[in-house]
């Protein structure tokens, strides 16, 4: 099979973080579908009993994605995709209390960036989105290392508390105006409100906490409209945008079918060459994302 050429598609360069905050959201990796991941199926006699006289296709191949959150097709897949699995913990662990938690500017910019960045802020608003200058992406950057520490210390409060830790899931978020992280945690257990805002504050967070219940039948539905893909893809790209507890597993990933190996040419090639066999051919988005074969 031909190479598809050019080796530097893949070459991505290292960036910091507060320039990947100022990236465009809508760009889409070069290298982002122009390899194909192969899958051939594993001996039919190692698959489990219900599945050893199904017939799989012996060869599977796939468009290989970057799965960036700021790749204009990826993105939206992740977010989709990360929604129904929290939707499904949160049902299935029973995650009823909502907490949002907030950061106040002042607990870590020095005086000369929180007059910037409140100055910034007055003009921000009318503009309705956030302030892209130096100081202040430095500090919506800076933002996300520190509300994750000040989360980090409030969960071991809550464990001193409650004795155990805490089922939750978490999810970062910036806000539209001020561009400044913020954490969205569905958690197990009833956190009382004046103990919660205590707790935040001293661990450095701020005097905003936001705590709201649903009925354990009624938090899925509740969810589903307020955990947006808008609100997933918010996030700061190229970071951890949802987070778990341990003891909840978003991907519980089965084993597959196939071992899978990367080929290097894109598939529409690959598909030229099989397409007298080629079966269950999937499209999205105008383009050829899979199909397999049966040898
Ligand atoms: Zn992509
Ligand atoms: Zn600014």
């Amino acid at each position: 099979m031909q190479r598809t050429g050019n080796r530097n598609q893949n070459s991505g360069k290292k960036t910091n973080t507060s320039s990947k905050l100022t990236s465009l959201r809508t760009k889409r990796p070069r290298f982002c579908g122009v390899w194909t991941l192969q899958g051939r199926a594993r001996c039919p006699h190692a698959a489990p009993a219900p599945r050893r006289h199904a017939i799989v296709p012996s060869r599977r191949f796939l468009r290989l994605r970057c799965r960036c959150w700021a790749c204009s097709i990826c993105g939206p897949r992740k977010a989709n995709k990360y929604r129904g699995q929290i939707l499904r913990a949160v049902t299935r662990h029973k995650l009823t209390r909502m907490l949002t938690l907030t950061l106040d500017v002042r607990k870590f910019a020095t005086r000369e960036q929180q007059e910037i960045f409140f100055a910034h802020l007055e003009t921000q608003k009318a503009l309705g989105t956030a302030c892209q200058c130096a100081t202040c992406t430095h500090l919506q950057a800076a933002s996300v290392a520190y509300i994750r520490g000040c989360w980090n210390k409030l969960r071991v409060s809550l464990i001193r508390r409650f004795g155990v830790a805490p089922k939750y899931v978490a999810v970062l978020e910036f806000q539209q105006f001020t561009g400044m992280a913020h954490l969205h945690i569905v958690i197990d257990r009833f956190i009382p409100q004046a103990w919660a805002k205590e707790a935040w504050q001293a661990v450095g967070g701020g005097q905003h906490v936001d705590i709201r219940h649903a009925d354990a039948h009624r938090i899925a539905p509740y969810l589903a409209k307020y955990l947006s893909k808008e609100m997933l893809l918010s996030g700061p790209p190229g970071m951890r945008r949802v987070t778990t507890s341990r003891s909840i597993k978003l991907n519980e990933k089965k084993r597959s079918d196939y071992s899978w190996e990367v080929c290097r040419a894109s598939i529409d090639r690959v598909y030229v060459f099989f397409s007298d066999i080629a079966t269950e051919a999937v499209h999205s988005d105008g383009e050829l994302e899979s199909f397999a074969i049966r040898e």
